[in-house]
């Protein structure tokens, strides 16, 4: 993973503005329809905001996370915006990356998310696609596997993980004004995240 961060983010940025009416609408039925318009906006200002040309990979989170965290508003900008800047702090001065790093970032992403969200695995948020992904992305790792293994891990974890959120009651954001009747749909923020790992995933296939 020699190359920049930079095209990383911007295929981050890209699947998350295509899916901006797909996010909006789930965010439409346990919401207020705004999680694709807020996501969009936020990566659209970190494609104008973050160097193209930067090789340290933390200094680059850092500029992601302070952009999302500016732009993205509602609860998904801090947490968004806190994920990358965690994943950066780990990360900062590294111009490559090993498989135990990116472990290190995602880690760091999730403890981030889940301190400033104050919320656990089973809330029907984000970290019900992150924690699932981190944990078998880190199985895959001990396990020996190729870093594209890992990564499929993690995003077949992270897809179950958004599965589980339509079972499941919300009982943080917005979603749980609802009750029970957040029970039936997916979870936007778990979307976006899974649709986050992906984005990575077929990075790192490219790269
Ligand atoms: P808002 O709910 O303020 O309109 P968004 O619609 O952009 O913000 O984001 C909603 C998503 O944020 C939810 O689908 C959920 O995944 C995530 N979320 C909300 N509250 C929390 C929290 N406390 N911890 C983790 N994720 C959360
Ligand atoms: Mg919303």
């Amino acid at each position: 993973m020699a190359t920049l961060v930079y095209d990383c983010i911007a295929g981050i940025a890209k699947t998350i503005i295509d899916n901006r009416d797909f996010l909006t609408d789930l965010d439409r039925e346990i919401g207020d329809a705004d999680h694709g318009v807020n996501m969009a906006r936020g990566f659209q200002a970190v494609l104008e905001k973050v160097p193209q040309d930067v090789p340290d990979i933390g200094a680059v989170l850092k500029k992601t996370g302070m952009t999302l965290l500016s732009t993205v508003g509602g609860a998904s900008g801090p947490l968004y915006g806190t994920a990358y800047m965690e994943a950066g702090k780990v990360s900062m001065g590294k111009e490559t990356l090993t498989p135990e790093d990116l472990r290190d970032m995602l880690d760091a992403a999730v403890k981030g998310v889940e301190k400033r969200g104050k919320a656990v695995q089973g809330e029907k948020t984000m970290l019900d696609a992150l924690i699932p992904a981190l944990e078998a992305y880190t199985a895959k790792l001990e396990a020996g596997a190729s870093l594209l293994e890992m990564l499929d891990a993690a995003c077949a974890a992270a897809r179950d993980g958004v599965e589980y959120t339509k079972t499941i009651r919300a009982t943080k954001g917005r979603a749980s004004y609802l009750g029970d009747r957040s029970i039936g749909h997916q979870d936007p923020g778990a979307t976006s995240a899974l649709l986050t790992l992906e984005a990575i995933r077929d990075y790192c296939r490219e790269a």
